[in-house]
């Protein structure tokens, strides 16, 4: 017979719906929640939310037990980490961004923090975003589908760890283009889109400058404003900026 502590039980939703086998104590599987560091963002923040109020309040019903239990024992494939290129471009242009706003961008005003939309030749959109400051993964790029679908993320040290098949090789090479040579990738993103990969806005609307040529935002394929928030090239930077810019490279 096993020993008590070790006995695994099934226990299922009310509706029947969602069960699952556990031998951990309801305390167990809270602390398992908050320790674990492979979710998924949108399951960490669902896991963390239920295990902090069951270590506050204890359990308060069957279907908060059942759900604790299946985020504590959650099993996912596991992460691939996959070498298509070096990602610390990436993580460079995303710093720099930040960097700019916590310094210089937008006074007074809300930070947006910074997210890039791409385009692959065939017509795949994804997206990159900074992960929040305030979590575990802070310094980390979240790949989402165009929709939002999460689909892996680039670690500290720039290798991509892919969660799901849904992410297209030539999506990963675009990626890896991009992090060799943002301004050209950039540019063929506004020329082919008609629209800043850094804010989404069409380039015709984008404002650089007092005095600025207006169009020169079409030509570069992105806005004065992104490509001194980005720190890129763009023709109506001043000397000194151009400068800069070309130092950094
Ligand atoms: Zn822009």
């Amino acid at each position: 017979m096993p020993a008590l502590d070790c006995e695994v039980v099934k226990i299922c939703t009310v509706d029947g719906r969602f069960s699952v086998e556990t031998s951990l104590t309801d305390i167990e599987a809270a602390n398992k929640c908050l320790e674990r560091t492979d979710y998924t963002p949108r399951d960490a923040e669902f896991a963390r939310s239920l295990a902090n109020k069951v270590k506050q309040d204890g359990v308060r019903s069957i279907n908060q037990k059942v759900w604790l239990h299946i985020m504590a024992l959650k099993e996912y494939t596991p992460a691939q980490t996959v070498h298509v290129g070096d990602f610390q471009g990436l993580i460079k242009l995303f710093q720099t961004a930040l960097h700019y706003d916590q310094t210089q961008g937008r006074q007074g005003r809300k930070a947006r923090s910074p997210k890039i939309t791409l385009e692959t030749p065939s017509g795949y959109v994804v997206a990159l975003k900074t992960a929040s400051e305030l979590s575990r993964n802070a310094g980390m790029i979240y790949v989402t589908s165009g929709e939002g679908t999460y689909l892996g993320k680039i670690d500290r040290s720039g290798d991509l760890h892919k969660t799901s098949q849904d992410l297209p090789q030539e999506a990963m090479d675009l990626l890896a283009e991009f992090s060799r040579s943002p301004q050209e990738v950039a540019e063929q993103y506004g020329a082919k889109t008609g629209k800043c990969c850094f804010c989404a806005r069409h380039l015709q609307d984008e404002k650089g400058d007092a005095g600025s040529q207006r169009g020169s935002s079409v030509e570069q394929g992105y806005g004065l404003v992104c490509a001194r928030r980005y720190g890129l090239y763009h023709t109506n930077l001043t000397g000194a900026e151009k400068i800069a810019v070309a130092n950094r490279q």
